[in-house]
């Protein structure tokens, strides 16, 4: 069931006054953050509270429920791919998101680029880097991040905003904390390495969830994934 629009209202209220104490602690400005709001296992109308709201775009994490709810959808946003991508799939996302976060291979990019062309769209890309050297996590492995840059940036229908990682889960509260902010870190010390290396203009690095976002923003994040503070436990 999903929660009222003015319940959603109050929780995005709270989400985005977390945002902003976060900058200030930080000493960044609160529009240098946004908020995607993760709309998975609810309903359409999730995504119409989003953009009603005035935030700027929905995370979704598989192509075929995104696929199946927006012709639900009465208000207008964007949509990103924030789960994992198999190749096979790379068409129907291309065609239906307008930027793809978990871009973890070369042959990832060769299909979305295709696909991209065929369809006359710059698709937005992100690179999902396993930061936190999680086995049970999707990414790149940071040290194959140059040459996955290398083969993005040759793709002439794709966009490479910039980076994208999941933390890994630690056995207690206190280990996962500790391993988001050092997945953090590790993430912007990447991006900036690509950086200073390729010059390439990879400001976004979309890290950060519910329950980490304000160790996210104080490392760097430009895009906080945020699912369960603004619509309850799934
Ligand atoms: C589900 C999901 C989120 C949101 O997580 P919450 O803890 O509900 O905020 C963020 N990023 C990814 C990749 C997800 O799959």
């Amino acid at each position: 069931m999903l929660i009222s629009y003015p319940e959603f209202k109050a929780r995005a209220d709270a989400v985005q006054a977390q945002i902003a104490a976060a900058c200030v602690r930080a000493g960044r400005k609160p529009s240098d953050v946004q908020l995607l709001a993760v709309t998975k296992t609810h309903p359409a109308a999730a995504a119409d509270y989003a953009a009603r709201y005035g935030l700027h775009a929905v995370g979704e994490n598989r192509v075929q429920e995104a696929v199946d709810k927006q012709p639900l959808c009465t208000e207008k946003i964007r949509w990103e791919l924030i789960g994992h991508l198999q190749s096979n799939k790379a068409r129907l996302a291309a065609a239906h998101f307008d930027r793809v976060q978990s871009v973890d291979s070369a042959k990832l990019l060769t299909y979305l680029d295709r696909a991209a062309g065929e369809l006359g769209k710059n698709l937005g890309v992100l690179l999902q880097i396993n930061a936190g050297y999680d086995p049970a996590k999707f990414g790149a492995d940071p040290s194959d991040a140059p040459r996955l840059l290398e083969a993005a940036l040759a793709c002439p229908h794709l966009r490479i905003d910039g980076l994208m990682t999941i933390t890994p889960l630690g056995a207690t509260p206190a280990e996962t904390a500790a391993l988001a902010t050092r997945t953090f870190e590790n993430l912007r010390a990447i991006r900036d390495d690509l950086v200073a290396k390729t010059g390439a203009p990879l400001h976004e690095l979309s890290m950060g969830m519910s329950g980490d976002l304000e160790a996210a923003i104080l490392a760097g994040s430009t895009q906080v994934r945020v699912g369960t503070a603004l619509y309850g436990a799934r």
